[in-house]
């Protein structure tokens, strides 16, 4: 067997001391799994070397279950427990029996475990008395320790001599239970007989002795050196009424019935859904035949165990019906945990899973509503960042138009500056020309005008270029006399009619707006032009 694995474990929390044994078949572990459901299970700080970390149950097929640290295949991290066989808890195992036993007593006890933890137990008793147990199989016992008496774990092996001088020695052992946990077996080894076994129960705690009731007889007290720290004189702690016939059949019984109240105890303490089933057990055991002191005890736990699950159903209603008159958080917290209890009715579970449903349909709405108010939001802002981008590239586009307009603007000026300083460099030479042409009483051409002064440029003028030069040739020809420029039209092609229309538009001269009556106009001012000057 791999001894890495890890057997034993506490439940609940680092530091408990409530012994847990992981079962070795899957079977046996899912029935652990679902007992102990609730409960956190620990490499708790009572172990030598214990780190303290969580523990899963590993389900295992070709080797035994065993308990697991978190987050690790279980090894790579650091644990120093040293002992972790399914021994290794036997120091939590005796105290929780004898604890139990004790209280079952009414005796208040302290225990404690001495380094290296596992090795001992010490029990200190209300009346100064102690008991110690010896589990450490490595280390002679020191009988001349200061307990009032000593009792040796299983395997412990005494010194030749010892047991014939004593004369008695008390024993513990322990039995694995298929569901995990340990029980634990009292007996007493006499000189040439062996050991007697049997339950705790069967042990009596007197102010003298510590005897066992099958073998009353034989023991004698502890010696007497530390007997000094005894009870006060007269007081019986306890007694236990001695059983006359235990047959085997009988300390079965009474096992169960140790069983019985041991789960009761343990339910009552800290596992509120074992509290029924642990009742119902005791019932069961109350019907079968018990002997007349064991039926007492069952029947002072059964009542401790009924008036608890009284007090429970009572907290369960509380909690139902102010859950109903006014749902809240915490309310249905307790009430979900209430709702487990295997007694809670049909009727509870009902209202409080239409609450849930309730509430889980309110958070639904909720979350609906945060969702729907959240993509609204991303919606504005996507429309914003649309407009912001929007307005940039409008006004992007309105520079750029804008500085195109100004270019276009600029050209066209530049143009017409050309074309007007082109014309005044012409205007002289063009009307000479033209008033030279009138004396002469000539029509011209451009072609002639051209050759006449010599300006070449005259063969390049455009149209615009044209009127402009004209227009600046007549800026003094009085109002009421024809324009020079009359003669450059006296053909009458289309394209010296419309130079002559613009011109005279230029120059604000209305003209005929047929061009049958224009021509006729044109052919006056030629005869107005050649009279003699
Ligand atoms: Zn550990």
């Amino acid at each position: 067997m791999d001894r890495r694995l890890i057997r034993t474990a506490v439940f609940g929390s680092p530091d408990s001391d409530e012994p847990a044994l992981c079962p070795e078949t899957p079977e046996e572990l899912d029935a652990f799994r679902r007992e102990h459901e609730d409960v956190t299970i620990w490499c708790g700080t009572m172990f030598e070397g214990g780190c303290g970390r969580q523990l899963m149950t590993r389900r295992c097929t070709d080797k035994i279950c065993h308990f697991a640290h978190y987050g690790s295949g279980g090894e790579g991290h650091q644990c120093g427990r040293k002992e972790r066989g399914k021994d290794s808890a036997d120091h939590l195992f005796a105290k929780a029996h004898l604890a139990s036993w004790l209280r079952e007593l009414g005796i208040a006890a302290e225990f404690t475990y001495p380094e290296p933890r596992g090795s001992a137990v010490v029990i200190r008793l209300e009346d100064g008395r102690s008991l110690l147990v010896h589990l450490d199989r490595n280390r002679p016992v020191a009988w001349n320790n200061e307990a009032w008496e000593t009792i040796l774990g299983p395997g412990v092996r005494m010194a030749p001599g010892v047991l014939a001088q004593r004369g008695y020695v008390h024993r513990i052992r322990f039995d694995d239970r298929p569901e995990g946990g340990r029980t634990m077996q009292f007996g007493t080894e006499l000189p040439g007989e062996g050991t007697t076994w049997g339950s705790l129960v069967d042990a009596v705690l007197t102010p003298e002795n510590l005897l066992h009731t099958t073998k009353p007889a034989a023991i004698h007290a502890p010696a007497p050196a530390v007997q000094q720290v005894t009870a006060p004189a007269g007081r019986a702690i306890v007694t236990v009424a001695p059983s006359t016939a235990h047959t085997a059949s009988v300390a079965r019984q009474a096992d169960s019935v140790r069983r019985a109240l041991l789960r009761l105890d343990i339910a009552l303490r800290d596992h509120p859904r074992g509290v029924l089933p642990a009742v119902e057990t005791i019932r069961r055991l109350l019907e079968a035949d018990q002997e007349p002191h064991e039926a007492a005890r069952l029947r002072i736990a059964l009542g401790r165990g009924e008036r608890w699950l009284e007090e429970r159903a009572r907290r369960r209603r509380a909690v139902v019906e102010r859950l109903q008159e006014r749902p809240a958080p915490e309310l249905y917290r307790q009430a979900a945990e209430l709702m487990k209890d295997p007694d809670a009715s049909a009727e509870e579970r009902e209202i409080v899973a239409a609450v849930e449903a309730r509430a889980r349909r309110v958070q639904e709405q909720e979350r609906a509503a945060r969702e729907q108010e959240r993509a609204a939001r991303r919606e504005a802002e996507d429309r914003e960042r649309a407009e912001r981008r929007a307005t940039a590239e409008r006004e992007w586009a309105e520079r750029a138009e804008r500085r195109a307009a100004e270019k276009a603007e600029a050209k066209e000026r530049s143009v017409l500056q050309a074309r007007v300083e082109k014309a005044q460099k012409l205007a002289p030479a063009v009307r000479g020309a033209l008033k030279k042409a009138a004396r002469e009483q000539r029509t011209t051409t451009w072609s002639e005008i051209q050759q006449k002064t010599g300006l070449h440029q005259l063969g390049r003028l455009d149209h615009e270029d044209k009127v402009e030069l004209l227009s600046l040739v007549e800026s003094d020809t009085a109002p009421d006399t024809p324009l020079w420029s009359a003669l450059l039209a006296a053909d009458g092609d289309s394209a010296a009619l419309r130079l002559h229309r613009d011109v005279s538009h230029r120059l604000s001269r209305p003209l005929p707006p047929n061009d049958a009556d224009l021509i006729n106009q044109l052919a006056a001012e030629r005869t107005q032009l050649h009279r003699p000057w």
